[in-house]
């Protein structure tokens, strides 16, 4: 049994660990933002989060369920920049 207390702050220090990891995505602005604010990417441009394993190339479900919830953690890097993260397998095929 591991304790709530303990396993959320080794949770933490993993979701940190592996956003160190993914590298400092090279934050851009969008090309476009849409009438509600909503980043509307350029060429090159992909959707991350700073802890997200993956990039998005189009606005798909993850990245429309993530503007909704928390629209602050929704950024925009270049392409070459996503470090180790890999294509979202919603938008990939899209
Ligand atoms: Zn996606």
């Amino acid at each position: 049994m591991t304790q709530p207390g303990g396993a959320t702050a080794r949770a933490r220090e993993r979701a940190s660990r592996r956003a160190a990891m993914l590298g400092p995505a090279k934050l851009v602005e969008p090309a476009h933002r849409g009438p509600d604010g909503a980043p509307w990417l350029g060429p090159g441009q992909v959707y991350v989060t700073r802890t997200g394993v993956a990039f998005h190339r189009t606005w798909c479900a993850a990245v429309a369920s993530r503007w909704a919830a928390l629209p602050s953690s929704l950024l925009v890097t270049t392409e070459d920049a996503v470090g180790l993260r890999h294509p979202c397998s919603d938008c990939a095929t899209a």
